[in-house]
């Protein structure tokens, strides 16, 4: 019971930046200038079918990367392994992993490291680097490192409320829907907001705010990743202390006034209606260049 409860908690939390980041760092030690032994598959697909793991058999793997939601597994003869955990996808060691949903078996020269994934929206592509980087071209900014400039250029005039552009990987990647609405309550912005009523200013605050979002998470990452290389640790995603995501109901942790939800765009948005306002008409809007001369063509 104690196990099925574990197991629904854990497919209950969708990877996004900080969960695969924390993931890469709890492999990397173990993989990274390893020879990959053997490789065992389900059979079963995942989103997509899953590549023949003969060809890496064999082989040293040079670096595990990350982009986005992309684990990037570079072998030394140039080939990579792109890796998206989907919407329940996560690595434990073999001693660990759970007896059910087990897609992938890799064992490496000093670990066996197994793959689950309950839903099966994960995907593995085996290509190239120049391949592969073309692939992720699109992606916008890293959480980390984004800033408004960039938040900006990508989203400045844009009609779409501010959630749903947080969501779009080509304007900042690697953000989904629980850092999308935790990021808004940290800038006190309504995540209904549409883009082009948001100043400069708030602009520069949302970019702080995604950034030490995902500092936090990566924080509270940080503990697992020692119980995941200790052989009795608890293996999977980490729990951590959210603001508003599923508080619907919820005293807020700023105001104490209780966190609403709304539905947008098929997804569920959490926010304090006290504490995030849509700013005012008055404010000061920032539109690329570009896009303006694109509008007044209109
Ligand atoms: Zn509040």
């Amino acid at each position: 019971m104690e196990r099925l409860r574990a197991l629904r908690k854990w497919e209950a939390h969708v990877p996004e930046m900080p969960e695969v980041e924390t993931i890469r760092r709890m492999l990397a030690p173990l993989v990274e200038n390893a020879v990959l032994l053997r490789a065992r598959t389900s059979g079963k697909p995942l989103r997509t079918p899953v590549p023949d793991f003969t060809p890496l058999c064999g082989l040293r793997l040079q670096r595990l990367a990350r982009r986005g939601k992309w684990l990037l597994w570079h072998f030394a003869n140039g080939q990579v392994l792109m890796q998206h955990l989907g919407m329940s996808g996560a690595w434990f060691p073999l001693a660990h992993a759970p007896p059910q949903h087990r897609h992938l078996e890799l064992v490496w020269e000093d670990a066996a490291l197994v793959y689950c994934d309950p839903r099966r929206f994960g995907m593995l592509v085996l290509t190239d680097a120049r391949k592969a980087e073309a692939r992720l071209a699109t992606l916008g900014p890293e959480p980390l490192s984004v800033d408004e400039e960039a938040l900006i250029a990508r989203a400045g005039a844009s009609r779409r409320a501010l959630h749903t552009a947080l969501l779009d990987e080509r304007i900042v990647a690697g953000i989904g829907n629980i850092y999308a609405n935790e990021a808004c309550f940290r800038a006190r912005l309504d995540p209904r907001t549409p883009c082009r009523m948001l100043a400069r200013a708030h602009w520069r605050r949302l970019a702080q705010a995604i950034r030490a979002t995902i500092c936090d998470a990566l924080a509270a990452g940080g503990t697992t990743i020692q119980s995941f290389l200790h052989p009795d640790g608890k293996p999977g995603y980490f729990a951590q202390q959210l603001a508003v995501y599923g508080r619907a109901g919820k005293p807020c942790l700023r105001c104490g006034t209780p966190v609403q939800r709304w539905r947008l765009g098929g997804r569920s948005v959490f926010a304090c209606p006290r504490c995030q306002q849509a700013p005012a008409r008055t404010a000061s809007i920032v539109r690329p260049a570009k896009e303006e001369q694109g509008e007044s063509a209109h």
